[in-house]
């Protein structure tokens, strides 16, 4: 019987793994998983884990038991440190050397750090891991903190809320003129912005990290350009890097992510990728795409998984992300890269954050985004996936029925 190995414990391989099971698989399946725990969800970590409403159990993915049950062997605390993929083995850290036939590569992103003097201060953190978003937690649970977040995209923003949900005074340095403007625009971005600071939150924006200040090793500052903004609690939150380490250094072809075709098959015969690290080609628009979203590691780690097992599966999902900030609630589905030069509808009050947002090109709709607003998204993605021509009056309209349009 065939043995598949599943090398990173996220969402990616774990939805993977239940995949392969689900489609019939009665091979061997083993799950090399870095972290010391079994996959679990990250979005909560900026949320409600963050935030004290979630517990662990909110954010498993799967119960122990249901790694036995499905007799999938999983390997925590261990790392897979090279892949020979013409011999189709890999060695982990502790020396042992697996054989496969076929070998998902899943290993994820890390947080991207700000390279500037006294990054590595006391008191700087970033949250990727349940053990970030634990430390965070308990610092910001004092409540009287003079938080900064350097990067205002979605983690930054996130974490903002959560800070300031706990008292603490919270300052968000980013390099936009407006935050979130680069996947929004800048109506949509000002929108999270005023949101924020009807919050409290106050914005340094179009600023440069310079450097960090410290004394005996902690952060007391943050050094931009024209001025010293005083913190004991710094979060980073500058974007991910794809975790490539493994495949670039077996061959694999690489940029900016692990490069894999529309069946998630990269560069080399047998090696699968999926979630944060997999930069695949999508058929719908014609281009690579590498999305770091939840709905992206389920959707690669099914299609990876079908594809493992020889079906022609291909990935051809459209992007699908959500966030909750204080109490606004929001999903976005659609293709960023075409909704950057198209025209903004709004459907609804933008002012009462409760309405709709379309991106169209070319008289279709190539994005929306309900805020506030629920059990639209599958009439929205289906408005995208069907790319007929919309009325832009009627989009607009909430009178109109979606579905009719
Ligand atoms: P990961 O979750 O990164 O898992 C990869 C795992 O592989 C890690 O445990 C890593 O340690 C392990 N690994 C790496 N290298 C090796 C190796 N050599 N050997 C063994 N194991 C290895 N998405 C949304 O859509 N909405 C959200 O609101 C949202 N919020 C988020 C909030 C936070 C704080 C974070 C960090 C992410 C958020 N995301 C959100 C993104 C989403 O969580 C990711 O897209 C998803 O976790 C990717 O899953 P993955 O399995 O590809 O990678």
């Amino acid at each position: 019987r065939a043995t598949f190995v599943l090398v990173g414990g996220g969402l990616a391989a774990a939805t993977a793994a239940e995949t392969l099971r689900e489609q019939g698989f009665d091979g061997t399946i083993r799950m090399i998983a870095a972290e010391a725990h079994h996959p679990y969800l990250r979005p909560p970590l900026s949320k409600e884990y963050l935030t004290g409403a979630g517990d662990r159990a909110g954010i498993v993915i799967h119960p122990t038991e249901w790694y036995a049950d499905h007799a999938i062997e999983i390997e925590t605390g261990t790392t897979a440190a090279a892949l020979d993929h013409g011999a189709h083995t890999v060695t982990l850290a502790d020396g042992r050397i697996l054989g496969y036939d076929r070998l998902l590569m899943a290993t994820g992103a890390s947080p991207r750090r700000v390279d500037a003097p006294g990054a590595t201060a006391t008191g700087i953190h970033s949250l990727r891991t349940v053990e970030d978003s634990e430390g965070l937690k308990a610092a910001f649970a004092h409540g009287d903190r003079q938080v900064v977040i350097v990067g205002a995209g979605w983690i930054g923003l996130e974490v903002a809320a959560a800070a300031r949900g706990y008292g603490n005074r919270v300052t968000v340095i980013g390099r936009e003129q407006i935050p979130l403007a680069g996947p929004l625009g800048d109506e949509m971005g000002t929108m999270f912005r005023e949101l924020h600071e009807s919050h409290g939150v106050e914005f340094v924006l179009s600023a440069e990290v310079e450097r960090f200040t410290e004394q005996g090793g902690v952060v007391t500052g943050i050094a931009l350009t024209d001025r010293i903004v005083p913190t004991e609690l710094v979060v980073v939150g500058v974007g991910a890097i794809p975790n490539i380490q493994l495949a670039a250094a077996s061959g694999l072809e690489c940029d900016n992510g692990v490069l894999a075709d529309e069946h998630l098959l990269s560069s080399a015969p047998d090696v699968y990728v999926a979630g944060d690290v997999a930069n695949a080609f999508h058929p719908v628009i014609r281009q690579r795409m590498r999305n770091e979203h939840w709905a992206n590691a389920i959707g690669t780690g099914k299609i990876a998984a079908r594809s493992m097992l020889g079906q022609s599966a291909v990935f051809d999902e459209i992007p699908y992300f959500y966030t909750d900030q204080y109490d606004l609630g929001m999903e976005y589905s659609g293709y960023p890269t075409l909704a950057r030069d198209a025209e903004l509808v709004v459907r609804g009050d933008r002012t009462t954050r409760e309405f709709i947002a379309f991106w169209t090109s070319r008289g279709k709709v190539v994005a929306g985004m309900n805020v506030n607003v629920w059990d639209v998204h599958d009439t929205i993605r289906e408005l995208i996936r069907s790319q007929r021509l919309v009325d832009p009056t009627a989009l607009a309209d909430p009178s109109v029925e979606l579905s009719a349009l």
